[in-house]
Order: structure tokens, then sequence, then C-alpha cells
């Protein structure tokens, strides 16, 4: 029987620069970016909502179970997927199925269930212990069969929910770090440097060390380098052409890690990597190698509620004005060089020469931040006579 996907367990299609995920292309390396937008105290709430769910998960794979923990697990993953299901990745998975799933497994119907498989194995167990081997009836064998499956799925519930937050706060360390000291610091952005500091960052031993350090607990794998996938190769339709298929690689994961480790795998793979914004600091995707420095999101702030990169640009521009090209600027070394040239024919004498110097350069700063002034009053207060004029005034 196929297992039906849901959040816990989804397929993921992937082509060459992008994946397909539930009818959605998104360039590879969407989802690893975005989840290093994650803040602090999200991932402790989600941590903390996942503690209780990684107590019961514990006892049950040491074989305790009871309907009290039973109980418990239910509202622990209701509080859990509360805030789970409100980050970025999860809203595009299939939320509707896996709450339908999550209500099966804590029905009445299923804790019964498993309060008497569980309550037969352990006087099965005892009846081993004591060399007894008593006849089960169709009724016991069926009560063994169902409730073994139905176990069996309410662990890997239980395991995947004790994962989640896990996962969520191990990737966010390691690659957040990975960025900031090798990603962020390269010149080329490309495939081949990628692929050099991910090597070099991840198989250096006092950053594995460091990395397990920042782990809530040992016990839940971090950061991996070896992600679990399946494989199915499957045929899809060429999108725009009907007549041609493709034999597309469809991986299936059940483990968030998992996913987002091969999502920005295959993101560097073909040069795609995170950067962080320098308008809003969030991180976004940089699919090309040019040194790009603001995302497409809205600025935060911004009154006119423009993007980062309109933002960015307009500062860009600013401080380009700023700079030696600024017209004020051409019109105040002109005026200094008359400044020099009557010094030198004795014209001026060098107290006068420093004040309208002086005066230039003031007027000079202020056409550069005000663009009002430098239309309407600079060039005509710039004019050799008037500045003269001016400075004269100044040192009666
Ligand atoms: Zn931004």
């Amino acid at each position: 029987m196929q297992r039906q996907e849901s959040v816990a367990y989804f397929s993921v299609d992937f082509g060459d620069k992008d994946i397909i995920l539930r009818g959605k292309s998104y360039p590879k390396g969407t989802f690893a970016t975005e989840m290093l937008n994650t803040d602090r105290d999200t991932v402790t709430k989600l941590l903390s909502a996942g503690a209780p769910i990684f107590q019961i998960f514990q006892d049950l794979i040491g074989g305790k179970f009871s309907e009290e923990s039973f109980d418990e697990s239910k509202s622990a993953i209701l509080n859990l997927t509360e805030l789970l299901f409100r980050q970025k990745l999860f809203l595009v998975l299939d939320i509707p199925t896996e709450i339908e799933r999550i209500d099966k497994m804590f029905s009445e119907d299923s804790k019964k269930l498993l309060v008497l498989f569980h309550r037969a194995k352990l006087q099965l167990q005892v009846e081993q212990q004591l060399g007894k081997q008593s006849e089960l009836t169709e009724e016991g064998r069926e009560l063994l069969f169902f409730g073994e499956r139905l176990m069996h799925d309410y662990i890997e519930m239980m395991r995947f929910y004790t994962y989640a937050p896990h996962d969520i706060a191990n990737f966010l360390n390691a690659i957040l770090n990975l960025e900031r000291e090798k990603i962020s610091t390269l010149k080329k952005r490309d495939e081949s440097n990628f692929a050099k500091v991910y090597d070099d960052f991840f198989s250096d031993e006092v950053i594995r060390i460091g990395l397990l350090a920042q782990q809530v607990t040992p016990m839940i794998a971090g950061y991996n380098t070896r992600p679990a996938m399946q494989t199915e190769y499957v045929s899809l339709v060429r999108p725009g052409k009907r007549q041609q298929h493709i034999l597309a690689r469809r991986i299936y994961f059940c483990r968030i890690m998992d996913f987002l480790v091969a999502d920005f795998c295959e993101g560097l793979h073909v040069g795609h990597s995170p950067k962080q914004c320098e308008i809003c600091q969030r991180y976004f995707l940089m699919t090309n190698g040019r040194h790009q420095k603001y995302c497409n999101g809205y600025a935060p702030g911004d009154k006119k509620h423009r993007s980062c990169r309109t933002v960015g640009s307009r500062i860009a521009r600013d401080n380009r004005e700023r700079s030696k090209d600024h017209p004020a600027k051409v019109e105040y070394r002109k005026r200094c060089n008359t400044v020099d040239h009557h010094l030198r024919e004795g014209k001026i004498d060098a107290r006068f020469a420093c004040k309208v110097k002086e005066l230039a350069k003031e007027k000079m700063y202020r056409a550069i931040s005000d663009n009002e002034y430098f239309l309407n009053l600079y060039q005509a207060e710039m004019q050799q006579k008037a500045i003269y004029k001016e400075a004269e005034e100044l040192l009666k």
C-alpha cells in the first residue's frame, strides 16, 4: 500500500534549476534560504512545544505506553502544530491532510485499539516468560495485527514531531554559521567555490564540535550531510510540450532536515545561495553570481512601501551623487581653482583665500544634501563675485 503524502511525508520533483512541490515550481534553495529567516524566538517556542513529545517518544521506543501519555501526546502535538504550520515551508505542504491524519490518530477508536493492543502485548510477554504458549483466538490475532500497525504509525508520527523543531534549530545553526563565515566572504559566488567552502566547513573538526555543542540535545542528530531520501523515477510531460516526456527524479522525504539539506545543496550545485539583504537583514536566494545587495521584499519602515531593491538603488544613487561626480563638487573645484589662481597672482591674500574656500565647501555640502538649494541658489552663490563679496562681509 502506498503511503499517503502529507506534511510528515512528501515528495518533491527535482528539475535542472527548480524543484516542483505540490504542483508549484521554486528555484532550488528557496526553502533552505527562507528557513534562515526563522527568528530565535520562534525557534525557542518550537523547541519548548516539542519537548513533551520528545519525552513521550523516548518512552514509546522503550516500550512504554499508557492512556495518559497518549492523551498528553495529543495535546502536545496540537500545541506544536499550531505554531509549526505557520512556518513558510509548512504553508506549502498539505496541511489539511495532515490535520485529518492527526485527528484520526488521536480518535477514541484509535486510543481504544492501542490500549487493548498494549495490554495484549504485555500479557503475551508475561506468558512467554513463564513458558506458556496459549492459542490465540481470531479476535486476538486481529487485535495484534491492527494494533501493531497503528502503534507503528503512532510512533512514526511522534518521531516526525520530535525531530521537526530540532531539525529547524540545527539546520539554522549550521547554515547561518556557514553563510557568515564562508559564503558571505566569497568574491566569486559559483558552484566551485560553494563546493569548496561547504566541504571545508563540514569536514572541520572544531566546527563539528561547535555545532554539536549548540544542539539542544546530542540525542537527535544535527545537520546531516547524508540526508535520507527515497528516490523514484517518474515519467512527466515536459512543461509546455505535450508530446514530450521526461524521466524526472522524484524524492520522498519524511524528515524536515533531509529536505532542507537536499534543497540547500542542490541549490549550491546550480549556483544558488543565501544572501543577507543589506536593508532588511533577511536572507534571500541569490540565483546568479553577481553581487546583489538587496532583496525584493518590502523595506521595513519605508513610508512609501518600496521594496528593499528600490530603496537600495536610491541609496546607491545618493552615494554616487555624494561622490566626486556630483555637479556641486565640480562647481566647488572650479571656484577653488580661481581662488588659487588669484592668490598666486597676488590679487587676494591667504586669509581671504582661506575664507572663500571655507565658504565654498560649506555651500557644496549643503547643495549635495539639499537638492532644492542646489537647484535654486547654489549656482548664484558660488559665482566668484558673489562668494568674494560674502567672504569680505564675514571678514570685516
Ligand atoms: Zn530586504
